[in-house]
Formats: C-alpha cells, sequence, structure tokens
C-alpha cells in the first residue's frame, strides 16, 4: 500500500474475488479419501506430515507419496565417506518405501529429479500435473514455498521450496485448466480440481491434526530413514515438535497446516 492509499482492512478489498478467506475450520477436517503428498526428499514427509497421513490411512484414505528426488545427496556424518549419490539412490528410495509400509501408504514415486538441484520448471511441473490428473486426489499435501527462514538456525531448503512452489503450480491452475498442457489432453488425463491443500511448515497454520494416537508410527516411519538418522533417535524431538504445533488448540500432539479450500461444495 502506498502512502496515499486509503486503509483497506476488509478481507477482500483490493483483490479479486478468489481471495476472499473462507472461515477457518474449528473442527478437524475429516479425511480425505484421496490424498497426494508431495515432498523434495525422502524422510521430509515422515519429519513434517507422517502422522497426518497415518491417521488418515488408519480412517481409510488412500495416499499416494511423491519424491521428486531420490535424495542421492542426503549423507550425513554417519554415511562412509565411499558412499556416492548413485549407491545412495536404490538405499534412500527402500528405506522411503518402508517409512510409507509404516504410515500406511499405498504408493511411492519417485520422479529421479537431482537432489540439491531442483528447480521450478515447467518440466516439474507438468510432471506433477499429470499425476495429479491421473490419481485424482481430493487433497495434496506439501510444504509453503514462502518460508525462507525457520526461526534463527534453519534456512528453508531450496529443494523445498521449490518442491512446494511447483506442487501448488501444479494444483492450481495447471491440474485443473484443460488448455494448459494440452498434451496431457492427448494422453488421456483430463482435468482434475484438487479441493483442498494442506500446507505444512506455514507462518500462518490455521487447521490441526490431533496425531496423538499416531505419534509412535510418525516417529517409527522417521527411524526407517537409517542412512539420515545414523544412531540419533527423533523421538524427543518429534513429541517436541508435536506439542509445540499442538499447543494452539490445547493438543497433545498435532501437526499444523494452512488449510487452503479450493473446491467446496
Ligand atoms: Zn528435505
Amino acid at each position: 500500500m502506498s502512502a496515499g492509499e486509503p486503509d483497506r482492512t476488509g478481507e477482500s478489498a483490493g483483490v479479486p474475488e478468489r481471495a476472499r478467506r473462507s472461515r477457518p475450520a474449528r473442527v478437524e477436517p475429516a479425511p480425505p479419501k484421496r490424498v497426494m503428498s508431495i515432498h523434495a526428499h525422502p524422510d521430509d514427509q515422515e519429519f513434517t506430515v507422517g502422522g497426518t497421513l497415518a491417521k488418515w490411512a488408519r480412517a481409510g484414505s488412500e495416499i499416494v507419496t511423491v519424491c521428486l528426488t531420490s535424495g542421492g545427496a542426503g549423507s550425513n556424518d554417519h554415511t562412509p565417506p565411499d558412499v556416492t549419490r548413485q549407491s545412495l539412490v536404490p538405499i534412500r528410495e527402500e528405506e522411503q518405501r518402508r517409512a510409507c509400509r509404516v504410515l500406511g501408504v499405498s504408493e511411492v514415486l519417485f520422479l529421479g529429479y537431482e537432489d540439491g538441484m531442483l528447480e521450478p520448471s515447467l518440466a516439474l511441473r507438468r510432471d506433477l500435473t499429470r499425476i495429479i490428473r491421473r490419481h485424482q486426489p481430493e487433497a495434496v499435501v506439501c510444504g509453503d514455498p514462502t518460508m525462507r527462514f525457520y526461526g534463527n538456525m534453519y534456512m528453508n531448503h531450496p529443494d523445498h521450496r521449490v518442491a512446494s512452489d511447483v506442487a501448488l503450480d501444479a494444483v492450481f491452475p495447471s491440474a485443473e485448466t484443460r488448455l494448459i498442457f494440452p498434451e496431457l489432453l492427448a494422453e488421456g488425463l483430463r482435468p482434475h480440481k484438487v479441493r483442498w491443500v494442506f500446507i505444512h511448515g506455514s507462518g500462518q497454520p490455521d487447521t490441526f491434526i490431533d496425531i496423538a494416537d499416531v505419534l509412535d508410527l510418525k516417529i517409527a516411519a522417521l527411524k526407517e530413514h537409517k542412512t539420515q538418522m545414523g544412531p540419533w533417535d527423533p523421538s524427543d524431538m518429534i513429541t517436541g515438535w508435536a506439542r509445540e504445533q499442538g499447543a494452539k488448540r490445547k493438543l497433545q500432539a498435532a501437526e499444523a497446516f494452512r488449510l487452503m479450500r479450493l473446491h467446496e461444495d
């Protein structure tokens, strides 16, 4: 806003009709029937939304996990120095499959992009649009591309920002617009409207999923990423995060989201 402009306090003032805000749900949203969880690396999902996915899977949701990379750069202090990107990839893919089995995720897709080098390309957006149209999820789960800094000790990984940015762009407008990527129509993939986007790691969470009953599954799934955990036990950290995220709603353990409700009845 510039100096001479009137102060607009209404939610929709000065912005298109679509910027209206629907009231955040006070009650926890029902588990979506079909879910797509999109992340940059193996283990991102388990750190951030594993509890929510485990809860939804128990309730009967069909969940597809999409890993844009296979984590070929993900070594840590405990990784032997002779481990190469090529040798790490199949190990990390297997760790991700095992973690997904713990959570109850039905399918895992690896798109094979290079770890550490993700770019917000049209090729990546087309790939995600294709997968969204093919699987027709009601809900997409991804990160928040606008988050650059968390506290003063962690700068969000560029791959995380790109993965969430492109996931959102694929949801809207690409997946639902017939004439974007017409080559997908030729593949028989019709437009699909994703109804909800659950954005984790947001600075503006408005939706809280109670994960107290599945916290053990979240931790167990994360522990499947053995190359990343080394001898470290993530239980205390994950329990602490869940407590912090639940505090706003007096929940013992939660995962917090910004929920975009794009199409509702
Ligand atoms: Zn990551």
